[in-house]
């Protein structure tokens, strides 16, 4: 789960992380109040689920109470497109209204957990800001990889090993050092998956702060904090994503446009990577799960029939508890539902009542091909474009 910067900048606050005063806005009369009430240089920005607000014209500095109004009024219930938002956006509800720093350098400083390192990793760089993707990619030597070994937790040296590839003043070495430990607490305490300061800025007069803050959650570990789970925004996530979670599907949109519907994660990664090297792009990764029923499947179907960027769908099916007949008829229940636009449907289906499966599936009006195995799936979905 992720929340907004404002939010997360209040969490990171109690446990000691320096951010800007600041005080959020739902309408531009509170943003030109929250401005007046800071005084001086302001910067106005959208709260949205999404980075890269910057470059999208979503965050301005302004000199008065009277500007903070007018920007405010300008991006208050707009979308928000960002290149992390998908081509539709998302809605800006709110404004943060901060006191604008003075930004001599721009460092970034990150908590992930990495499944990669098998752990959590801390990532730093003195390159931070707006083009921090584009230093990852072209030159990685400048970002600090550190894994915190489980066991020990996050030692002293490590805060400061951060603070020396960030090349901050001897003096500073030590508030570094505190701010990394100040992260790592609350990204353990609150079972973070991500928390990222970019931009850490360090000001000319040598104070450091955090002027972008984000904290995404693990999700199955939200039960364990009810204040958390009350900041969940669904209005800032794609309809078919809150759609899933509610009918208890493991979906994940992405950019691509043929949708799948897999049994088991593991299956659904390895249907997705057969597609993509067939030459298409996933609109999703989407697991059923085991213990799915007949309505689940359709809610499926449905979910993703309603993604207009889908133009065809690839299922694949191997039953096991899941029997294959009741996944065929979730499919009919789900596309009837839809039935103004529906979409191709290439189908693999292996196991448990293969055969009454595709039968029922062969017999319907449904515009389905049958496949006996991944390379007929890829091949079929190529042929579709
Ligand atoms: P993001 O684009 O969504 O990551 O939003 P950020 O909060 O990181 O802001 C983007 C950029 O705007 C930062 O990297 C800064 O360069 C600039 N910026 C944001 N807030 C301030 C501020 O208070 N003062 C100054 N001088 N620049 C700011
Ligand atoms: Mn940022």
């Amino acid at each position: 789960m992720k929340i907004h910067e404002y939010q997360a900048k209040k969490i990171l606050a109690e446990y000691g992380v320096p951010v800007p005063k600041g005080g959020v806005a739902s309408t531009p009369e509170e943003a030109a109040a929250v401005a007046a009430h800071l005084g001086g240089k302001v910067v106005v920005k959208a709260q949205v689920h999404a980075g890269g607000r910057g470059k999208a014209g979503g965050i301005k500095l302004v000199a008065s109470p009277k500007e903070a109004e007018q920007f405010a009024r300008a991006i208050l219930g707009k979308d928000l497109v960002t290149h992390q938002t998908g081509p539709k956006g998302v809605p800006v509800r709110k404004v943060l209204v901060a006191e604008g720093a003075d930004i001599q350098r721009e460092l970034y400083l990150a908590i992930v957990v990495d499944g990669g390192a098998r752990g959590v990793v801390i990532i730093a760089s003195e390159a931070g800001g707006v083009e921090i993707e584009e230093v990852a990619a072209k030159t990685p030597e400048k970002i600090l990889r550190l894994k915190v070994d489980p066991t020990l937790g996050l030692q002293p040296f490590q805060g400061r090993k951060v603070a020396y590839f960030l090349k901050v003043k001897e003096e500073q070495v030590r508030q570094v050092a505190g701010l990394v430990a100040s992260l790592y607490g609350a990204f353990m305490e609150n079972d973070c998956t991500l928390a990222e300061i970019n931009p850490l800025a360090v000001a000319p007069d040598g104070r450091i702060m955090a002027v972008d803050a984000k904290l995404s959650f693990e999700d199955d570990a939200l039960f364990r904090h009810p204040a958390l789970k009350e900041l969940h925004d669904p209005e800032q996530e794609a309809a078919q994503e809150v759609q899933a979670r509610n009918a208890g599907l493991n979906y994940v949109q992405l950019d691509g446009n043929i949708g799948c519907i897999v049994n088991g994660a593991g299956l659904a990664m390895a249907t997705m990577d057969v597609a993509v090297a067939a030459g298409a792009r996933p609109a999703n990764f989407l697991d059923v799960g085991g213990g799915a029923d007949e309505a689940r499947v359709a809610e499926a179907v449905r979910i993703l029939l309603s993604d207009s960027g889908v133009d065809a769908i690839l299922v694949n099916i191997f039953g096991g508890i899941l029997r294959c007949d009741v996944v065929a008829r979730g499919i009919l229940i789900g596309a009837e539902s839809a039935s103004r636009n529906l979409r191709p449907m290439v189908v693999r289906m292996l196991g448990t009542n293969a055969e009454e499966g595709r039968k029922l599936l062969s017999q319907s009006s449904l515009d389905v091909k049958l496949v006996n195995d991944l390379g007929e799936a890829a091949a079929a979905i190529k042929a579709l474009g």
